[in-house]
């Protein structure tokens, strides 16, 4: 078999599966839980076509500007270029390229004369109403709180995440004709069956609302981590003078942290059971942490609350059961006392899935909706997505989430047993027409390229990675931290990726070939014009500064 090359495919889809026709995809594209095309996007970056990243983007993701600030970043922990340099910024990119685009044009498609009620409007139930929308459905959300957007938009902190980006989306979103019933919890202003009952599906994406609290003495004086966050994202009261002890290590327990220390207080601990290396938050905030001289009490469970303190003991180890109670290891009898006269509880969050108490969906032990591979719950016609089905996650596992559920309710609607590929195709006015592929997406399986086997890597210059500007924060403490990346620092940054596994058409492989096998077509890259003739010296996929060539071994001469 004579080489073979994995191109880009350059359309825009919409999909629960990665886009099968690429035979070979990058671990970045691997790893991010959104299936954020993050090669075309970068592409497109180092070529200028802002608008064309930005139309990439909302292909897979119409919360980009969002998950381009608060995302972990699972696809930069995998890049490759991490074993060459410096990873790629990709999500400085995103966060770039869902601010430099244009808005774009959106149509959906003519009435299915079909409805869905999504309710809950975080990332999951957002995501969702997009996609289903732009699929011709009528979509009316019902959200319990007075503005849209879910956790991002009432509990993350502005200084990670300013209020005008999650309002921008949902902006867009609604511009779709979408009806939004703000102030409106299901199971108290509207029931469950009136929803089933009035609407052809019905998608369930209420998150984890509730925080699970210690089961300490003294817990009752605690305040909810939620509740401090939406709080103080509402109105921000000060706490001059006061020693904050925050009971828990993981995200919502630090974004408590820096909001307590942007209010004033003279001191903030955090106390939780983790091991110093396992702390479940990213190295940037644990950094930060430490430079604003917030102290962490890491392998320390909270044994009691007492006035002025709160008690704490040493851990050697410890684990959580089926139904998340934690079993602790303690190194020794000795209780150590932790000043605080204000204590904050971010031990974890759980559902409340009490709506639908009277329909008995299945739920796993943790209380979470079970759902089949088409997102659907036990109750006909009940889909749920996003962190009402997986337990606390990330907003871009939500996205994923809430886009497959779309595609799911989408071929329930339209009575279609296969998965379906819907195109987002550019029309002459610049305007997006979904066409929908209803044939079956090819099952083509891919394979992630490692560091290891893009064997000319040398071929990229080394350049450190672009970092994004500060903003300073002195005068206004919730004002956005990151300042994102310029046009220039943009394409800088997109340049460096090294497009593993895809074709760049650089022309390597054909100058390499010593027979003249291969010949480069304008605007489509190399292919392989005397097939016969392959003496399969490999010399192309030596060359390859991508790892995107397949040669198939044992090796068979074509006749
Ligand atoms: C403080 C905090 C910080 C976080 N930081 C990050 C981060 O930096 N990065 C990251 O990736 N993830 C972060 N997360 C996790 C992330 O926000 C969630 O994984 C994500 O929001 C889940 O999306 P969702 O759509 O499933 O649910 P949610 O965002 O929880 O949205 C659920 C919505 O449903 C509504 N609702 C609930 N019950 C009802 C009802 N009965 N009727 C009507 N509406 C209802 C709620 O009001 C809410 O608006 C954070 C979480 C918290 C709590
Ligand atoms: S959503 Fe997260 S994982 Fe996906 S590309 Fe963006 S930063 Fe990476
Ligand atoms: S170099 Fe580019 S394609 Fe490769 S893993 Fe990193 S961001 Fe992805």
């Amino acid at each position: 078999m004579p080489p073979r090359f994995s191109k880009e495919v350059r359309e825009y889809h919409i999909t629960d599966v990665p886009v099968k026709r690429q035979r070979r995809t990058s671990p970045c594209e691997h790893a991010c839980p959104a299936e954020n095309r993050i090669q075309l996007v970068e592409t497109l970056i180092k070529e200028g076509r802002f608008d064309e990243a930005r139309m990439a983007l909302l292909s897979r993701n119409p919360l980009a500007g969002t998950t381009g600030r608060v995302c972990p970043g699972l696809c930069e922990e995998k890049c490759n270029r991490r074993s060459y340099d410096e990873g790629v910024a990709i999500r400085a990119l995103e966060r770039f390229a869902s601010e430099r685009g244009a808005v774009p044009s959106l149509r959906p498609m003519d009435d299915s004369g079909k409805s869905v009620a999504v309710i809950g409007s975080g990332p999951a139930g957002l995501t969702a109403a997009f996609y289903l929308r732009l699929l011709g459905h009528r979509v009316e959300i019902f959200e319990a709180e007075p503005v849209l957007g879910g956790v991002p938009r009432v509990n993350i902190p502005d200084f990670r995440l300013p209020k005008n980006v999650p309002d921008a989306e949902v902006g867009l979103i609604l511009s779709l004709g979408i009806t939004a019933h703000t102030n409106t919890k299901v199971g108290r202003d509207v029931s469950m069956q009136t929803l089933l009952d009035n609407f052809d599906a019905c998608l369930t994406t209420t998150g984890n609302p509730v925080q699970r609290m210690l089961a300490v003495p003294g817990i009752e004086s605690a305040r909810p981590a939620t509740t401090f966050l939406h709080e103080s994202n509402m109105r921000r009261d000060p706490l001059p003078g006061k020693s904050v002890v925050i009971l828990g290590g993981g995200g919502v327990a630090f974004d408590c942290a820096f909001t307590a220390k942007r209010l004033g207080a003279s001191s903030v601990s955090l106390v939780f059971p983790e091991k110093a290396d396992r702390i479940k938050t990213t190295e940037d905030e644990i950094r930060q942490a430490h430079d604003e001289g917030i102290v962490l009490y890491p392998s320390h469970l909270t044994t009691a609350l007492e006035e002025g303190k709160v008690r704490a003991r040493r851990l050697t180890d410890f684990r959580f059961d089926e139904k998340g109670e934690l079993i602790a290891e303690f190194e020794d009898d000795v209780t150590y006392d932790i000043p605080g006269d204000m204590v904050i509880c971010a031990s974890g969050l759980k559902p409340d899935t009490a709506f639908l108490d009277a329909l008995a969906p299945k739920r796993t032990p943790r209380g979470h909706l079970e759902v089949g591979t088409d997102m659907m719950t036990s109750v006909p016609g009940l889909f749920a997505a996003g962190d009402i089905v997986t337990g606390p996650a990330t907003v871009t596992s939500a996205v994923g989430s809430g886009r497959k559920a779309a595609v799911c309710i989408h071929a329930f609607l339209s009575k279609q047993a296969e998965p379906v590929e819907i195109k987002l195709d550019l029309d002459e006015n610049g305007s997006f027409t979904p066409v929908v592929n209803r044939a079956k997406a090819c099952e083509l399986t891919q394979h992630v390229v490692e560091f290891s086997e893009i064997r000319n890597p040398d071929y990229h210059e080394h350049a450190a990675r672009t970092a994004q500007r500060v903003n300073d924060t002195s005068m206004l403490p919730f004002a956005e931290i990151k300042a994102g990346f310029n046009d220039e620092e943009a394409v800088t940054e997109a340049e460096r990726c090294m497009h593993c596994g895809h074709c760049i058409d650089c022309g390597t492989c054909v100058e390499r070939c010593p027979d003249y096998i291969l010949e480069r077509v304008e605007n489509e890259g190399p292919f392989v014009r005397y097939p016969q003739e392959c003496w399969h010296c490999a010399a192309c996929r030596i060359g390859c500064p991508t790892g995107s060539i397949d040669i198939e071994f044992p090796i068979t001469h074509l006749v």
